[in-house]
Parts: C-alpha cells; sequence; structure tokens
C-alpha cells in the first residue's frame, strides 16, 4: 500500500481518515481531504480545532493513530524518506540553532536532503536574497529578529525544491512586506505546480490567499471548497468568510457573549 490508490484520485497531499489522540482527546477525528496542484489550500478553524496536529501529521513528524497521509502517492509513515524529500514545512513555533549564521542553518538543512556543493550556495544566496537577508548571511541567527528568523525558516523549508510546501500560521510575525512577499512567494510557488497547505485564522488572509479551504472544527472537516462553495454551503451568496466562518463553526451567539462580558 505505498501508492495512492488511483481510484481516490491523484491529489499531491491525501489525507485519509486521519486520525490524532491525545489521552482520550480525539484532536484529529477521521479527516479525508485531498489537495491537488498548483495551488493554495488553506486549513482554517478556531483555536484547538486541530489544524497543528493536522499538519504535524502530515510533515511526518507526528504519527497518526489511526488513517495515513500520502504526499504524491507516497505514504509519509511507510514510505518516509521519498514522502519528505518532496515536502517542505515551516512549523508555527520552529526551532533554530541559535549558534549558526543564516547561511551555515541553510547549508545544514540543504545537508539533511543529501544536497551539497556550488549548487547549494547559489541556492542559498537566491534565497536569501529573495527574502532581503543577504545582508544578514553570515551573522548569527541568535541576532536575527522574529520576521528575519520566520523568513529563514521559510527559506530552509525551500532549499530542496519541495513540491508540496506546509506552513502552520505563515503571517505570524511579519511585517506588512514581508507578509505581501510572502503571499507573492507562495502564488509563484502555486503557479509554478506548487501545492501550498496553509493553516490560519485569518479570515482576511484565507479569503485573499487560497484557492481552496477547508474549515475544522473539533478535528473534522465541517465544509470545504471555494469561497464560492463555502456561501452555498452557508447559504448566503454575499456573504464574507467571516459571517460563513462563524455559521459553519457556530460560536458563540451575540447573546452568549453578553451574558458573559456585558453590563
Ligand atoms: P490554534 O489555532 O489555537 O493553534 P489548532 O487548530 O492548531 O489551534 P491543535 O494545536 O492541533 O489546534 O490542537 C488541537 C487540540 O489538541 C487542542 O485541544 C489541544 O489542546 C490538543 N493538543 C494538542 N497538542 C497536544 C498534546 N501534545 N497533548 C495533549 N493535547 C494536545
Amino acid at each position: 500500500r505505498l501508492r495512492a490508490n488511483p481510484a481516490r484520485g491523484t491529489g499531491m497531499i491525501i489525507l485519509d481518515s486521519l486520525t490524532k489522540r491525545y489521552g482520550d482527546f480525539t484532536a484529529v477525528a477521521g479527516i479525508d481531504l485531498e489537495i491537488g496542484e498548483a495551488q493554495i489550500f488553506g486549513l482554517l478553524g478556531p483555536n484547538g480545532a486541530g489544524k497543528t496536529t493536522t499538519l504535524r501529521m502530515i510533515a511526518g513528524i507526528l504519527r497518526p493513530d489511526s488513517g495515513r497521509v500520502l504526499v504524491a502517492g507516497h505514504d509519509n509513515v511507510l514510505d518516509p524518506v521519498e514522502a519528505r524529500k518532496l515536502l517542505g514545512f515551516v512549523p508555527d513555533r520552529p526551532f533554530v540553532y541559535d549558534k549558526l549564521t543564516g547561511a551555515e542553518l541553510l547549508r545544514f538543512s540543504a545537508g539533511l536532503y543529501g544536497l551539497t556543493g556550488p549548487e547549494v550556495e547559489t541556492r542559498v544566496d537566491e534565497l536569501l536574497e529573495l527574502w532581503d537577508l543577504a545582508p544578514w548571511k553570515d551573522q548569527l541567527v541568535e541576532s536575527y529578529s522574529h520576521g528575519m528568523r520566520q523568513k529563514l525558516i521559510l527559506s530552509s523549508a525551500l532549499i530542496h525544491r519541495p513540491r508540496v510546501l506546509v506552513v502552520d500560521e505563515p503571517m505570524v510575525g511579519l511585517d506588512p512586506r514581508s507578509a505581501w512577499l510572502l503571499k507573492d512567494v507562495l502564488r509563484t510557488f502555486a503557479e509554478g505546480g506548487g501545492t501550498a497547505l496553509v493553516s490560519t485564522h485569518t479570515l482576511e488572509l484565507a479569503e485573499s490567499l487560497c484557492d481552496r479551504l477547508a474549515v475544522i472544527d473539533k478535528g473534522k472537516v465541517v465544509a470545504s471548497g471555494s469561497i464560492e462553495d463555502l456561501r452555498r454551503e452557508a447559504r448566503s451568496e454575499t456573504a464574507g468568510l467571516e459571517e460563513i466562518f462563524l455559521k459553519i463553526t457556530r460560536g458563540a451567539t451575540d447573546s452568549e457573549i453578553a451574558r458573559v462580558v456585558g453590563d
């Protein structure tokens, strides 16, 4: 069962009854999802919905209790080396070796994929240029700001030219220019045939960036499709994503909020 069953489609990322429990608590409760090439796909959901847990299972750093993840047909538990080669992952709270310089960190990441030599140097330079980090190439990461670190981690996730890029909460800590740059990078990545998967609870970001979305709540997909599909789901022709999101995830009503914090 190393390859995707063609009957299940040809998605770059396929989640098949994906499930994760922490003790008695089910954080991800049987997610089925298929994400194709050449698109930015958003995983949207309230706090605690299971977004990070899902992304960590896709990246292969958390093992599902049941179900499976296929990356371009490779089961990431049975065939982890192939699956990881195709994938770049940016966690929400990345760990960075502070005592390396930016360039050293990127060379180290390249080494993890077996990449060495002059091509790596060219790739390191081009990525640092892309994110305006070239002047800090040989500075220790400990002197980088939060946003600079975020951009370095994005560079490290792209170093091996993955076909799938998974980013948990991409915009956190980025200034407007860097946020614009990241959107542009994700768009270019998708236009070049890549599959970008991002998690967010920023509705504006989901609406402006993502081609397709899945809304997850309590570990389950409660709606998926394009914004238009979600509008239909919420039975509204004109609703913005915020209204749709609140309808679908059924958050606290105004009267409930007033009871807790109102006069
Ligand atoms: P947020 O938007 O707040 O980051 P999320 O959608 O990314 O939320 P997860 O981080 O996947 O949500 O967490 C899903 C649920 O699983 C939460 O209820 C969380 O408390 C729980 N959970 C996550 N990690 C663990 C863990 N290591 N041990 C126990 N429970 C956990």
